[in-house]
């Protein structure tokens, strides 16, 4: 948490999850690095002060927190602050919070079929394909995740995107069967991203096997892209690796298809099974209208949305 105070100044406070002396563990305490302040805050008010007014943007960088609100919280504290804004960071997605993310979108989007907000379900119908699709992923399991600590940088692309580009089209087979009904939640989305991390090893080894057993100036090969000459895997090289996955992207692409339609699914069902004859697309209101039109700009300069790694 970072608070900016009347004359600028910038006071940093850590929250500290270990109770300290004399404190039960309902409480944790929120403090200066030096130790110089410090606030004993019972977790039950933290929690709804981070409900409030952080879980809404969680997937920002920054968060942004209106001053009364953190007054709010520290004044039950007696603390008087003074304070001209609040921003916080985050120190936990650093390690990933999807299996938690997964579960707050199921709730918007059985949410936004509850409301027959037809902009709503549909936009979050593909915001939860997104991440559904992230989490069959055996290398966003892992602080790994470009090979970039056992030397194999580039494996992530190599994976999910060269590996699909060369060989979805013409072999894999994306018919999955029926959706069906997620009674728990949370173990599902649990066991999808577990079931990822077992993987995690076969990648990282089988690739790593390959890069030392196949003759090092045919693995790279540079190709036209649009305007562009990039230096990618060789479809040789790629065969070689794709051989050797033994169906595993397929697997995880069709596992990721059941398990998107399954969350779409459940989510009509949890919200009453409305029928969506009675369900029109409203107009879309200005802000959709200018994200739009933003994506739509960004979209023919060619920039790509999202994040570096993909
Ligand atoms: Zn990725």
């Amino acid at each position: 948490m970072h608070l900016v105070n009347a004359i600028g100044d910038t006071m940093v406070l850590t929250p500290d999850p270990l109770p300290g002396k004399g404190q039960s563990e309902n409480y944790m305490s929120l403090r200066q690095p030096d130790g110089s302040l410090a606030w004993s805050i019972s977790k039950s008010h933290y929690r709804k002060f981070f409900k409030a007014n952080i879980l809404n943007q969680y997937y920002e960088d920054e968060w942004l927190i209106p001053c009364d609100s953190f007054r709010v919280l520290l004044d039950q504290y007696g603390s008087g602050l003074d304070c001209q804004s609040v921003f916080a960071q985050d120190h936990f997605s650093e390690y990933g919070i999807l299996p938690f993310h997964l579960l707050v979108m199921q709730d918007r989007l059985t949410t936004a079929f509850r409301q027959k907000n037809v902009n709503r379900i549909l936009r979050l119908s593909a915001e939860m394909g997104h991440y559904i699709g992230d989490a069959h992923v055996p290398l966003h399991t892992t602080e790994n995740y470009n090979g970039q600590l056992t030397d194999q940088l580039g494996i992530h692309a190599f994976w999910e995107s060269r590996l699909p580009e060369l060989f979805a089209d013409e072999t894999y087979d994306f018919f999955v069967g029926k959706a069906e009904y997620i009674e728990d939640p949370k173990t599902y989305y649990w066991d999808i991203v577990l079931d990822s991390h077992i993987l995690l090893d076969s990648v990282l080894s089988i690739e790593k096997d390959l890069s030392l057993n196949f003759p090092p100036d045919k693995q790279f090969c540079f190709e036209e892209r649009l305007d562009a000459t990039i230096r990618t895997q060789c479809p040789e090289y790629s065969a070689a690796f794709h051989d050797r996955m033994d169906g595993m992207v397929e697997q995880r692409m069709r596992d990721a298809i059941r398990a998107i339609g399954s969350s779409w699914f459940t989510a009509w069902v949890d919200a009453g099974q409305p029928s969506f004859r009675l369900m029109r697309a409203s107009k879309p209101s200005t802000t959709e209208l200018k994200e739009r039109e933003a994506l739509e700009a960004q979209f023919r300069k060619g920039n790509s949305k999202g994040r570096k790694h993909e």
